[in-house]
């Protein structure tokens, strides 16, 4: 059966996103019909939305809530009528696979190949991107531990296993950075240290367990976080991916001592948007410089613990999540909203109150 439903669709470079109505089959074998309660709107879809070598049309979002309408005959970790997480990094590849298979679209008469996609009333998508959802849980504030989530508070916890006591600074207050920031709080980490430009997003930090914060428009950011630390952090995260962070970030890591023990990590969160130059003497003092995607763990694996740690009041999602629109028709003032810097941790869409 035909599934008309409404997605954003990315049809011409450089003009809004369309919201139109494009048509979904039933699932094959290995897909699953969801409808979306909700998605979050993430800074990857601006780099999406502003590539002029990107596919399109292109569908966007890769990160939301649902529940499954109907699922192929293969699928076996959910079910017709369970609620879903929706996340951008597939749940458990088998050996050999790199990706998970496309899904097919029709729009305006003619049919497309979709990814993940959350930016849509329906989706259509290969089982390997959704995992379950208890029923005990919000429906809204959830969408946002498939990408920002596991990224941010994965850097933390799983690329760079940070351990109790461990000293970290994270550079940037954004979607991700402020689920470092949480991650590194769940973790134990202290002191925490954030750091931005400005003065609002540092506020923000306090709220989800910073301990210190730095305005780097006011200091030299290195400089302070070693007088705080006596010398450095153990962890480092950059979360924006500009130039000038990436340097931070690595600066502001601790030196290890010469035929003792190795330095400490600077983990880089953040898509550059160009190539990040390394210091001469960088090899001195032995830091650890390591790309994070993702947060490194297998979603079916981790996704359960953010859901654990939630509940029990360590993963303070109703404050990562400060904005919230009612409808996919405000997509593009979602857009413009993080774009132009308004967004402080993660903005959602709700579709539909389940
Ligand atoms: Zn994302």
């Amino acid at each position: 059966m035909t599934l008309k439903t409404r997605a954003a669709i990315k049809a011409v470079f450089g003009e809004p996103l369309l919201v139109e109505e494009i048509e979904l089959e039933d699932p094959g074998d290995e897909e699953v019909l969801v409808k979306l309660f909700a998605t979050g709107i993430c800074h990857s879809q601006l780099h999406q939305i502003h590539n002029p070598d990107g596919p399109v049309p292109t569908l966007l979002g890769h990160e939301g809530t649902g529940i499954v309408l109907k699922a192929g005959s293969k699928v076996s970790h959910v079910k017709e009528g369970e609620r879903v997480m929706i996340q951008f990094v597939p749940r458990d590849l088998p050996d050999g696979m790199t990706t998970a298979n496309r899904t097919k679209y029709r729009w305006q008469g003619e049919e497309y190949e979709a990814g993940v996609y959350t930016w849509a009333e329906h989706a259509l998508l290969n089982e390997q991107m959704v995992v379950p959802l208890p029923n005990d849980v919000p429906t809204d504030i959830t969408a946002i531990i498939g990408c920002a989530v596991i990224t941010g508070a994965g850097a933390a916890l799983y690329t760079a296993g940070v351990k109790p006591g461990d000293a970290v600074a994270v550079f940037g207050v954004g979607g991700v950075g402020s689920n470092v920031l949480a991650g590194a709080k769940i973790a134990g980490a202290d002191p925490i240290i954030a750091v931005d430009l400005n003065e609002g997003k540092l506020g923000y930090a306090k709220e989800l367990g910073a301990t210190h914060t730095v305005n780097g428009a006011d200091v030299n950011a290195p400089d302070a976080i070693k007088e705080l630390t006596g010398g450095g952090v153990d962890y480092a995260f950059d979360a924006i991916g500009v130039q000038a962070a990436f340097l931070q970030s690595v600066e502001s890591v601790k030196a290890g001592v010469l035929g003792v023990h190795r330095g400490g990590t600077a983990v880089i969160v953040g898509i550059g948007q160009g190539d990040l130059p390394l210091p001469r003497l960088f090899p001195i003092g032995e830091r650890t410089i390591m790309g994070s995607m993702g947060g490194s763990a297998r979603p079916g694996e981790v996704m359960p613990n953010y859901i654990e740690w939630y509940k029990e009041g360590k993963l303070p999602l109703e404050k990562l999540v400060s904005k919230k629109y009612e409808n996919l028709d405000e997509i593009n003032e979602g857009v413009r909203a993080l774009e132009q810097g308004e967004i402080e941790g993660r903005s959602i869409i709700v579709y539909d109150a389940p």
